[in-house]
């Protein structure tokens, strides 16, 4: 595509269809929940960070991004069934996009694997779930398999080109919203996003539009982070991970399908990926909780996790304008959020006055 000089002041409408004209594909129905538009929140400690919280979409995560324009496809062309393998976001996105369009949908996921709230989600927007006794890669080339041998179900997950096109609308928002930081910080897992967000910005830069890219850092977990490992030791293509572990459901990928995309978002970036340990990444919930009042999940948290590594060695400083991509809503999450140290006190009702003002030391 070749991109024309974007005047912001132009477009009409809020979310990811403000940008039509910037995404690639026609569309004869578009199927929309009116997601994207979502906050960008200062932080109250760190003085040149903002956090952009896709929590706030539709089903709680970016993938209604990807979702909207990858289901309009859908429609568009004729589908009548979709199918997803998924972590439990795409679940959630897909099933809720499908009732939308009205097409059925099939989602895969990896049994017990899944966080409750993105479950309970597929299960209230009617999706059948498809449950394997494997992880999310093998249901993920499941679905790949599926899709070449027999085309008339249309596949949700992230090699699905369309998704990757809603998805770099997170670009342009920040872009209309604050210029161009120095430094996004996104998760990473099948690592669709974080090339999807460069693409945006690229994008805006290849037609003039503004005169720098920022630099793509990818946070992945430690027991998932080929992306992470490949970018450290600086070699051409990650070495899978059989078994990844990590709390950050959203992020335990071992093989992510878009690693060649993330490499190269990465390079051309002059950005850099790194690990956090699932300490770090609660410790990071936490304090965006506590300290912002910002409820993202575990793996949102990592991108947060990560910032604190980078600025306490020096990479970053706290000067540069950093953007966190904070990916998803801390209610898909329920049993992690529970597991939190929490001050939690039985009292008889009576006795309430004589507790809190204790406590207060009055
Ligand atoms: C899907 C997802 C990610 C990872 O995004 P990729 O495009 O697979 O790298 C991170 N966080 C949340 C909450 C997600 O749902």
């Amino acid at each position: 595509m070749k991109h024309k000089n974007v005047d912001f002041r132009n477009l009409s409408g809020r979310g990811v269809w403000r940008y039509k004209n910037l995404i690639a594909g026609k569309y004869s129905k578009m199927v929309t929940l009116n997601e994207g538009a979502t906050p960008l929140i200062k932080s109250r400690i760190y003085k040149s960070v903002y956090y952009k919280f896709e929590g706030a979409n539709p089903t709680g995560s970016f993938k209604d991004r990807g979702m909207t324009v990858a289901v309009s496809s859908a429609v568009s062309n004729g589908y009548k069934v979709v199918v997803a393998a998924s972590t439990g976001n795409t679940a959630a996105s897909a099933a809720a996009y499908a009732s939308r369009g009205g097409l059925r949908s099939y989602i895969i996921l990896p049994k017990g694997k899944v966080a409750m709230g993105k479950l309970a989600q597929s299960i209230l927007y009617g999706a059948t779930i498809i449950e394997i006794e494997s992880n999310f890669d093998v249901a993920m080339s499941s679905v790949m398999k599926l899709y070449k041998e027999h085309r008339v179900v249309y596949p949700l997950n992230s090699f699905n080109p369309w998704r990757l096109e809603g998805q770099k609308t997170i670009a342009f928002e920040i872009v209309e919203e604050l210029g161009v930081p120095d430094n996004v910080i996104v998760p990473v897992g099948n690592a669709g996003n974080i090339y999807a967000i460069w693409k945006g910005f690229n994008e805006l830069y290849e037609a003039g539009s503004i005169d720098r890219v920022p630099r793509m850092i990818g946070v992945q977990a430690e027991g998932a982070a080929p992306i992470a490992k490949a970018v450290e030791k600086n070699l051409d293509q990650p070495e899978f991970v059989d078994n990844p572990e990590t709390v950050a459901t959203a992020i335990r990928i071992g093989k992510p399908v878009n690693w060649k995309k993330a490499l190269k978002a990465i390079k051309l970036s002059k950005g850099s990926a790194i690990t956090a340990s699932d300490n770090e990444i609660l410790e990071a919930q936490k304090e965006l909780a506590r300290i912002d009042g910002i409820g993202a999940e575990p793996a949102s948290a990592a991108a947060l996790a990560g910032y604190k590594k980078l600025l306490s060695s020096g990479k970053i400083s706290d000067d540069e304008t950093t953007v966190i991509v904070l990916t998803g809503h801390a209610l898909k999450d329920p049993d992690v959020m529970i597991k939190a140290d929490a001050r939690r006190i039985l009292v008889n009702p009576e006795h309430l006055d004589k507790l809190i003002l204790g406590d207060l030391g009055l």
